[in-house]
């Protein structure tokens, strides 16, 4: 499935809580519909990793549960979607986070993208374990969970033998904080994207995987040419 329907670029938004599974199914999405997948998360982290100045700043937030100020997330976005693989579209993982930041998006296409809007709905009460569990492979990025998904070998990635690694925020603190924050900043999105001529669609996400992505792939299929 790749051929778009439209010549107009078509944006897929991913909505949700920390640990609703978006990462997890960006990766195959993208691969499916032939569209970089762009997570704000990991540019941030790439850019503490490389100590950049927006890095530094940046760690301050993310350290502390909190979003980093609009500006910064924005400019970030829009030099990452200026890119030639973006010409297609993209899918947004993680962004945008405030209706400002949906606001800017909107702005920046000026309708000339399809925007499509996956918000994973999951009950809170299921996240704080998904996300304490869950690490990831330093080289590859492959997601695992210690307990739904374990790798065969605790420190090393089946795939590509890499390292092993849990995010510095995803402890129980900063996931309690990380999600009232996505209450008070990033939910009010789900009737920012209800409002906009029928361009959310919810999808069930605590479910098992490869349900999820039947769901994600049957929820895009109208904007693809083959699904
Ligand atoms: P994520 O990998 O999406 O869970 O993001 C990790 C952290 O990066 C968040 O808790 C925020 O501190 C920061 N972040 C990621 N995306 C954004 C965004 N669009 N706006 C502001 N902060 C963001």
């Amino acid at each position: 499935m790749s051929s778009v329907l439209v010549s107009h670029p078509t944006v897929i938004v991913l909505l949700g809580p920390p640990g609703a599974g978006k990462g997890t199914h960006a990766g195959p999405l993208s691969e499916k519909l032939s569209l970089p997948h762009i997570s704000t998360g990991d540019l941030f982290r790439s850019h503490i990793r490389e100590q950049s100045k927006l890095g530094a700043i940046a760690k301050s937030y993310i350290d502390a549960g909190k979003l980093v100020p609009d500006a910064l997330a924005l400019d970030m976005l829009f030099d990452r979607i200026s890119k030639s693989d973006c010409a297609q579209g993209c899918i947004l993982d993680g962004f945008p986070r405030t209706v400002a930041q949906a606001e800017a998006l909107d702005q920046r296409f000026k309708g000339e993208a399809q925007l499509v809007a996956l918000n994973f709905d999951i009950p809170d009460q299921a996240l704080v374990e998904r996300i304490t569990g869950r690490i990831a492979c330093k080289e590859c990025g492959r997601p695992y969970h210690l307990r739904f998904d374990p790798p065969k070998n605790p420190t090393r990635c089946d795939g590509c033998g890499g390292t092993l690694y849990q995010r510095a925020d995803d402890t129980v603190e900063i996931v309690l904080k990380r999600l009232e924050v996505y209450h008070a900043q990033t939910k009010p999105l789900i009737d920012y994207y209800k409002q906009g001529a029928l361009r959310l669609k919810n999808i069930d996400s605590n479910q098992r995987k490869d349900q999820v992505l039947n769901d994600l792939l049957e929820a895009v299929a109208p904007h693809f040419a083959k699904c």
